[in-house]
């Protein structure tokens, strides 16, 4: 057979450098990695045969196998999962799919700098380059359920790696870690003994709903080799009652399905009895993944039929504007052959989206109440997406408000909530006052909120682009309605100076002149020029409309292709 040499792309270089000078200081998760990737794959085979019972495949005795070599130095991780293509391997081995990749080095270099660079790492699912943490060498082999002839990938984790077909590998795949030469100084990490391996099993992947089978040393010199032994338990966690389960357990299957290496923020656990049963566990991460963004940003739960895994990314079960919560949901009564377009559709998983929906802003309101510090993280990092719910989701828009909140000149670094402004609104004053722009500081330095400033009235700064088109969709608080202090008249004069209005009526005499000669001097550009009590400093400004788009607006609209 012909062994044919590949270049790994630049970005996969990049990154196994990094592997192999590891950045990451924990090195035992190389295996979880691999194990992560090994239970996919088996359910994946699963539902391929559940699908297409002709799969020429065997699934009588699915599970994860260890196996050590002290002697050669080796660890093998195999599965009889779905496997590989020769082309696949090339595909999800040789390269990063990740379209994200070149942004991620960037940030990740920077990261290093500042001695944060774990957890950028797991969001960009490098998990299976992880084994270079401890190997030299790696080598793979495969074979995709239903083919005949299998791949067998080896790479040293510098610049190339290889791909030769092989005519007898079993289906499914198993890695071998050419493990670097043992530390004396370090016997915690040895990777060839068997409690190292059960230990972390046991810490990293114990929910593995796959057996993950490994075999024990002999118990003493010249004893027969053992049996094999199941190391994890098994158990799906969200069947589970809370009190059995530890938070780091749910944290390890945090990670398993949101590829990200750090803690989530919080866990959420629902249980639905009645005529339509199941169980999630969701989660909100502690971090905005950085394509939270983007238009490929891929989200949704993983959807499971009775404990069978059926698809990530389940898009249907939570709206756009929670594109960032993670997690799973069990269901009892769906086909196994349901499509994403069933999904959409079926009207028991609209009544999930919503249960979930409110169950989700019910946690987000209680984290709010009860710890300020993980609530400001957790704004900082998801406001801005929890945001586009006011718009889009008017249901829920009281309690998305209730969990929002905004810079404003009350404070320098604190927030306001809505009902905090309204408890410091002064006498006399009705509405809600904000400015839109790009920063705070632009905000802050605009002559709109001069005359604000000077009689000290609360102001909203809003930064965000979707600011913008959710103060219009809301449009009032509690009665109270949101004004723009760049829009169309703003009368201060019942919040402060009585005198103000007859004044004003006064000036617009004297000044009529002055006024109807601007307003023919600027004709094409401006509908109306009118004296104003909003600027205490600058001699003019531009007002836009109440009903007009603000620029930023204008941009955002745009830029959405609208
Ligand atoms: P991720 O798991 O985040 O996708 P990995 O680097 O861990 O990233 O794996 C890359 C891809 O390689 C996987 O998505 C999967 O398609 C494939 N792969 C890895 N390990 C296996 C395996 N044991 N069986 C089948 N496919 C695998
Ligand atoms: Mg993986």
């Amino acid at each position: 057979m012909t062994t044919e040499t590949f270049e790994f792309q630049v970005e996969a270089r990049q990154l196994l450098q990094l592997m192999i000078h590891s950045v990451y200081s924990n090195k035992d998760v190389f295996l979880r990695e691999l194990v992560s990737n090994a239970s996919d794959a088996l359910d994946k085979l699963r539902l391929e045969k559940l699908r297409d019972d002709s799969l020429d495949a065997d699934v009588s005795d699915l599970h994860i196998r260890i196996d050590v070599d002290k002697d050669a130095r080796t660890l093998t991780v195999r599965d009889n999962g779905i496997g590989m293509s020769y082309d696949e391997v090339g595909q999800l081995i040789g390269t990063i799919a990740n379209s994200g990749t070149a942004t991620f080095l960037k940030e990740l270099r920077e990261a290093q700098e500042g001695g944060d660079a774990e957890g950028l790492i797991g969001q960009f699912g490098v998990g299976f380059y992880s084994g270079f943490m401890v190997a030299d060498e790696m080598t793979l082999v495969t074979r995709r359920a239903g083919e005949g002839q299998g791949t067998r990938w080896t790479s040293r984790g510098e610049s190339t790696y290889t791909l030769e077909r092989v005519d007898d590998a079993p289906q499914g795949t198993s890695v071998t870690l050419h493990l670097k030469p043992a530390d004396p100084e370090n016997q915690l990490h040895d990777y060839t003994s068997p409690w190292k391996i059960r230990e972390i099993v046991k810490r990293y992947s114990d929910f593995i709903t796959w057996p993950i089978r490994t075999v024990p040393e002999p118990a003493g010199e010249g004893d027969a080799t053992p049996e094999p032994e199941t190391l994890n338990s098994m158990k799906a966690l969200w069947a589970r009652s809370r009190d059995e389960v530890s938070d780091d357990e749910y944290h390890e299957l945090y990670k398993h399905i949101s590829h990200d290496w750090r803690e989530p923020l919080e866990t959420i656990r629902l249980q639905a009895e009645g005529t339509f049963e199941y169980q999630a566990l969701l989660f909100i991460p502690s971090h905005a993944p950085h394509d939270l963004f983007t238009r490929d940003f891929r989200r949704g739960v993983q959807l499971y039929v009775k404990r069978v895994f059926i698809m990530d990314d389940c898009e249907a079960l939570l709206p756009p504007y929670l594109r960032f919560v993670k997690g799973v949901v069990d269901a009892q009564d769906l086909s196994l052959n349901v499509s994403r377009e069933i999904l959409q559709q079926d009207r028991h998983i609209q009544m999930m989206q919503r249960r979930l929906t409110k169950k989700v802003l019910s946690t987000i309101k209680e984290i709010r109440t009860k710890d300020a510090d993980r609530y400001a993280t957790f704004w900082r990092e998801f406001g801005t997406a929890l945001k586009e719910g006011l718009v889009t989701d008017s249901e829920n828009r009281d309690a998305i408000l209730a969990v929002s909140s905004f810079a404003t000149t009350h404070a320098d670094d604190e927030p306001t909530t809505l009902a905090q402004y309204v408890e410091r609104m002064k006498d006399g004053q009705d509405d809600i006052y904000y400015l839109t722009g790009e920063s705070r500081q632009s905000i802050e330095n605009s002559p709109h909120m001069e005359a604000f400033r000077d009689k000290g009235i609360e102001v909203l700064l809003l930064t965000d682009p979707v600011d913008e088109v959710w103060v219009d969709a809301v449009g009032e608080y509690e009665g109270r309605k949101l004004r723009s202090v760049a829009k169309g008249e703003i009368d201060l004069d019942g919040e402060g100076d009585e005198k103000a209005g007859e004044e004003r009526e006064k000036q617009a005499e004297e000044y009529a002149g002055l006024l109807g000669w601007m307003r023919e001097q600027l004709d094409e550009d401006i509908k109306e020029v009118r004296l104003s009590a909003r600027l205490t400093v600058s001699p003019a400004c531009v007002v836009a409309d109440a009903h007009d788009l603000t620029p930023a607006l204008e941009n955002m609209y745009r830029a959405m292709g609208q």
